[in-house]
């Protein structure tokens, strides 16, 4: 028998997905999920590269000491 279910991780929750052809939402298991990781990486986007991060939350500047 080769009936093995291939599961993968859901990079969101991470939760088992099973890997089907009818699983719209894969790797993801839930359009919630995919959303979501889709909002994450247009949030890195937005984030131009060469030019400083100017809110880094939780991160106290210490550059301003002077
Ligand atoms: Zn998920």
């Amino acid at each position: 028998m080769h009936d093995e279910t291939v599961t993968v991780t859901c990079p969101t929750c991470g939760k088992d997905v099973a890997w089907r052809a009818d699983s719209a939402h894969r790797p993801f298991c839930s359009e919630r999920c995919q959303l979501v990781d889709l909002g994450e990486w247009a949030a890195e986007r937005y984030r131009v590269p060469g030019e400083p991060a100017e809110t880094t939350p939780g991160k106290p500047d210490t550059e301003t000491l002077q």
